[in-house]
């Protein structure tokens, strides 16, 4: 079952994560699934937090092979010096999407869902989506690694390929609109939707 998504601001965004133990393996497939579902044609990476959980596990999608894998207490062990910008959403932050820079390659050390750990290194595109749902799991959103400041969605040009079809990114960008309308119409029956308020959590706000 999809899981509603966690919309800034919102503590629980805001809050570094706790390390996921070994014990808790069977919950962390169920949540992997519930995530799954919940990405499914509407983002490429999602953080345990954007969910409502504390604990430091992230999914994320390989654009080459749609293969969706589970992170477990990642770490990042090394970075290339070398940086790129480029334009970044976030699940959590409807509307809005950012310039934000980020090495062009990571070494992230993490465990899988049978508890295996991995040491492993990303370039490019899977590379950025790691680091940006790794910020997740320290409390650090896109408002802190907008280059340029917070950008309204509406201002990208839309791509559109050869055949005139949507583009893998400007497809799953009108299917989040369609998904996130659906959800306020489900929280707020009978009103117009409109951008999700404050939701505070019940313990004070610690760390940047
Ligand atoms: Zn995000």
């Amino acid at each position: 079952m999809a899981l509603p998504i966690v919309i800034a601001p919102n503590r629980i965004l805001t809050r570094p994560c706790r390390r996921v133990e070994k014990r808790e393996l069977g919950e962390i497939r169920h949540l992997f699934e519930q995530m799954r579902e919940t990405m499914q044609d509407i983002g490429v990476g999602l953080a345990a937090p954007q969910v409502g959980k504390g604990i430091r596990f992230f999914i994320a999608m390989n654009p080459e092979t749609e293969e969706v894998r589970g992170y477990i207490n990642p770490q990042i062990t090394a970075v290339s010096s070398e940086t790129h910008v480029a334009r970044e959403g976030c699940l959590s932050i409807p509307g809005w999407v950012a310039d934000v820079e980020r090495h062009l390659a990571i070494i992230l050390k993490y465990q899988d869902l049978d508890f295996q750990e991995h040491e492993q290194r990303f370039d490019g595109f899977m590379a950025r989506v790691l680091q940006h749902e790794f910020d997740h799991l320290n409390g650090v959103l896109l408002f802190e690694r907008a280059v340029n400041g917070m950008i309204p969605e509406e201002d990208e040009p839309e791509e559109v390929g050869e055949e005139g079809e949507l583009s893998p990114a400007a497809e799953r960008r009108r299917k989040r609109r369609e998904r996130l309308g659906a959800m306020q119409a489900q929280l707020h029956p009978g009103e117009p939707t409109q951008p999700a308020g404050p939701v505070p959590g019940p313990e004070p706000q610690s760390g940047a």
